[in-house]
């Protein structure tokens, strides 16, 4: 067994035991692998160990392991989970399945506009700034409401959960708590009607706590791949 194998093994332990513990079905979380920093061939190793979506920051950088992976296109489910300059937005809109990182109406209507006509509706997440940070890109938890319902009526996307990156916690609790808090904005949202399936969050440090309080789709990169060793620059 590869490295990477063994690694992934692991983590899906690790969500079906929080799964277990949380009382719920290991079927509802997916894992997304997040493969940024790492070249095609750790995503081909992951991909031959059963691994499905992966998920890429640096939209250039994850439009060339799309090529350089075109063998397996058919194969896998690729997220873009970083953020989305407009002149990304074609890129993104044309090579990935998944976007995570939308926080603004003028970046899901470019997508709309850019998506080929040939395929599916672009799946989105709006990224949710959960826990206040100032710096910190996401809709602010007051506005998510408005700007999902503007988002859930352009035609070439289909809006499926909400995403969020809360800084570190000091422990299990904490990270619990604030993970709870988007899980009851995610309720929030379905209870006017919008009818979303994903919530994003949860990585390799605090994905326990993301699953227990209601994730169902959690992003694991260095408990899969290994240490980054190189953070590329910011495209
Ligand atoms: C890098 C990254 C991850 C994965 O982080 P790990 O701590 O390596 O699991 C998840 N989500 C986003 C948005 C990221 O940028």
């Amino acid at each position: 067994m590869t490295t990477i194998a063994a690694k992934l093994q692991h983590v899906r332990a690790r969500i079906a035991t929080a799964c277990q513990q949380a009382g719920r079905n290991v079927q509802d979380v997916t894992l997304l692998a997040v493969s940024k920093t790492f070249g095609p061939e750790a995503v081909r190793a992951a991909a031959a160990a059963g691994q499905r979506d992966f998920g890429e920051n640096y939209i250039q950088e994850g439009v060339d392991k799309i090529a350089a992976l075109a063998d397996l296109r058919g194969q896998l489910r690729w997220h873009c989970i970083g953020p989305i300059q407009s002149n990304k937005t074609r890129l993104v809109a044309e090579q990935f399945d998944w976007a995570h990182g939308v926080d603004r109406l003028k970046t899901a209507e470019r997508l709309s506009a850019q998506r080929p006509p040939g395929l599916p509706p672009l799946n989105l997440c709006l990224q949710v700034n959960i826990d206040g940070g100032p710096t910190k890109s996401g809709v602010a938890p007051a506005e998510a409401l408005a700007l999902a319902q503007a988002v859930a009526a352009l035609p070439r996307l289909r809006l499926r959960g909400l995403m969020t990156i809360p800084d570190p916690a000091p422990d299990f609790e904490a990270a619990r708590a604030v993970h709870a808090s988007a899980r009851a904005l995610f309720d929030q949202l379905n209870a006017a009607g919008l009818g979303l399936d994903t919530l994003s969050m949860g990585m390799s440090d605090d994905l326990e706590a993301a699953v227990a309080a209601g994730s169902t789709m959690v992003r694991v990169g260095s408990a899969i791949f290994g240490t980054r060793a190189v953070k590329p620059s910011r495209q």
